[in-house]
């Protein structure tokens, strides 16, 4: 049995080929002239391949488009063609297991999959909508005036009403559990289950699709979206299909710990964009909390980004974790400035969302201000994450671990705050 959410649009259409017809095939069996029949069995292939597409475009549209996961609703789709598809292809489901919204609008979903692990999507109000294109202007000791930082405002508190936000971003998972290890992270800690197949993945975006208008998608839930980057770079295909969910290129994000060969795959078969988990600006630093620096280090790692086919105006997010006492001096943020030089970037500081899975502390908002200006003052854009959803446990990994579900694991110890 095929997987609707595994195929590509091109996928299906193979599958739909024999099911395809042309008239001229009667014709096939009076024809004795061998280039005759030639000709016409090139024509008639032709004629399939096309109805064969224009069908998979269809199922498309009823799928990713109307939402429509039972076939007898596909009311242009010829009978016969709906019954073999009820028995050859099925719409995959993700079940609910657990979903909930946090105080700041952010919705948490614990997803169940059909060998019974668990993975987990997030979706991330962000700009009001009467504040798009709205700058907040910082003004620095220095007396200049900096722009550049994000519209980002918490309070949606109503359930699934997603009216007001013009941007809705899904957190999607590429694994179950990560095996990169990163100290900072509990997901880090809960270590590798398996790698999630290509329906997996994009059924959670159709999932939270279902529930409210996503207009954003980042690869940044549990897992190394790299480390699956097969099956990672086929959903972004999907997810990108025009005649599916439409997502821009720009809106598709796939975010890495730094598996460096991985980068270049992906942008084989792909054009997304691309976020980096740097969170150092030395080697040894980043080898502390990152084991993968250690086989591919930071003069590589940003080699790989300069060879990205960005194209237009795109630009590489770097993700910068702060740590307390750890990364977030006025020393890093001049070095991190200095690395990225000629790289088309900006970068996205994390104040450290505390948990118990990690010593790391949270540092102080006054230092984390104090990176953000001098990077806007070298040129770069330098947002800060607002922390979200910290009331549902919305940090890596954790609302995963909560359920004790993760290998490893047992219940979370933050695992009190979120009991109804
Ligand atoms: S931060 Fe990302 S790559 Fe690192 S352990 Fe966590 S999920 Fe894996």
């Amino acid at each position: 049995m095929l997987i609707f959410q595994s195929l590509t649009k091109s996928d299906l259409a193979d599958a739909l080929l024999p099911l395809s017809t042309a008239k001229e095939e009667r014709d096939l069996r009076t024809l004795t002239d061998e280039s005759e029949r030639e000709a016409l069995l090139l024509k008639i292939g032709k004629k399939k391949r096309k109805q064969a597409e224009m069908r998979a475009k269809q199922l498309f549209h009823w799928v990713y488009q109307r939402y429509v996961t039972d076939y007898d609703q596909m009311t242009d789709i010829a009978k016969e063609i709906r019954a073999w598809l009820k028995d050859n292809v099925k719409i995959f489901r993700l079940e609910e297991s657990y979903s909930k919204q946090s105080e700041d609008g952010t919705y948490k979903f614990l997803w169940k999959l059909n060998d019974t692990k668990t993975i987990e999507s997030v979706i991330i109000p962000a700009a009001l909508k009467e504040k798009v294109g709205e700058e907040v202007m910082s003004t620095l000791e220095d007396g200049k005036r900096y722009s550049g930082i994000e519209v980002e405002k918490a309070g949606l508190d109503r359930e699934l009403d997603t009216d007001s936000w013009a941007r809705l971003t899904a957190c999607i998972s590429s694994q179950v559990g990560c095996a990169m290890a990163c100290k900072f992270c509990l997901t880090g800690v809960q270590g590798l289950d398996r790698s999630l197949e290509v329906h997996e993945v994009v059924t959670q975006v159709h999932e939270l699709r279902m529930r409210a208008p996503i207009t954003n998608i980042v690869f940044m839930g549990m897992g190394e979206p790299l480390h699956n980057v097969k099956n990672i770079a086929k959903a972004c295909q999907i997810l990108l299909d025009e005649d599916g969910m439409n997502f821009s290129k720009r809106k598709v994000t796939v975010s890495t710990s730094g598996l460096v060969p991985a980068i270049a795959e992906l942008y084989e078969q792909t054009d997304v964009s691309l976020a980096i988990s740097l969170n150092a600006s030395t080697d040894e630093q980043r080898s502390q909390i990152m084991p993968v620096n250690k086989r591919w280090p930071i003069a590589e790692l940003l080699a790989a980004c300069r060879k990205v086919p960005l194209g237009g105006h795109r630009r590489i997010t770097f993700e910068y974790v702060m740590l307390r006492d750890f990364n977030d001096t006025l020393e890093d943020a001049k070095r991190v400035a200095q690395m990225l030089r000629g790289i088309p970037s900006k970068v996205n500081l994390i104040p450290f969302n505390e948990h118990s899975g990690a010593d790391f502390k949270r540092p102080k908002d006054d230092t984390v201000l104090k990176f953000q200006r001098y990077l806007l003052s070298q040129g770069y854009t330098t947002t800060v994450r607002i922390s979200r959803g910290r009331d549902i446990l919305a940090a890596c990994g954790q609302l995963r671990s909560l359920f004790g579900t993760a290998r490893g694991t047992e219940k979370h110890r933050d695992a009190p705050q979120l009991a109804p």
